[in-house]
């Protein structure tokens, strides 16, 4: 499978596509991960993006585009590939299409996973990581016996640097203003499929798959 998953930060694109790996096998791309891992192994290029990604910016079109690249590479022609996060503005949009065409790997599925702005606030302010385990927790949405579950064994909920109000609010600002021209870019193309996003993770998923068998 070829997909790109586009949707608002916090609209569970990177817990759609681990159902997506986990089902079929398609390595998944993401490159607010990538770009995480960067800053974390302070890296050329994590250093130069570390404060853009806290506040809630774009890095910038020439990185991801090369982070999209090497990934690209690396991957096997036979099993497909899922991006998540990538692109984010028109310019990437393009820049995608002219790398996929260069490697005759045509995409088979552009799915917007479409949640409502409340709603993503409340996801993205709640996100934690419980540092035992890994998993995703959310304090609003979470059942009490999982947050106590990562209490208990010794985890700290941990929250993402841009999970904070101000860089939320930003992100689903730069969403607006260079997101969402590109969606309608691809919708106008006639290529875009809509997933609403809300609801619980298995709902989604089940959309989601109706969508692309
Ligand atoms: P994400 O994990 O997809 O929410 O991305 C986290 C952050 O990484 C974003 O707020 C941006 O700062 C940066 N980022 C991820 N993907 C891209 C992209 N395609 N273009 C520019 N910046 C990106």
């Amino acid at each position: 499978m070829k997909i790109i998953l586009l949707g608002a930060p916090g609209s569970g694109k990177g817990t759609q596509a681990e159902n997506l790996m986990r089902d079929y096998g398609c390595p998944q791309i993401s490159t607010g991960v990538l770009l995480r891992k960067a800053v974390a192994e302070k890296t050329e290029i994590g250093k130069k993006v570390e404060e853009i990604m806290a506040r809630g910016d774009l890095v910038s079109d020439e990185i991801v585009l090369d982070l999209i690249q090497k990934s690209l590479e690396q991957i096997d022609d036979q099993i497909g590939f899922l991006l998540d996060g990538y692109p984010r503005n028109i310019n990437q949009a393009k820049s995608l299409n002219l790398v996929l065409e260069s490697i005759d790997r045509p995409l088979e599925h552009t799915v917007l996973i479409d949640v409502d702005a409340e709603i993503l606030i409340k996801r993205l302010s709640g996100r934690r990581t419980c540092s035992s385990t890994g998993k995703t927790l959310n304090i609003y949405f979470s059942p009490k016996k999982e947050i106590d579950d990562c209490i208990a064994s010794g985890g700290k909920l941990i929250q993402r640097d841009d999970d904070n109000i101000e860089s939320i609010s930003k992100r689903i600002e730069v969403y607006g203003e260079q997101t969402e021209p590109m969606i309608e870019f691809y919708r106008e193309s006639g290529i875009l499929q809509v997933v609403n996003g809300e609801g619980s993770i298995e709902e989604v998923y089940k959309r989601l798959l109706s969508k692309i068998n």
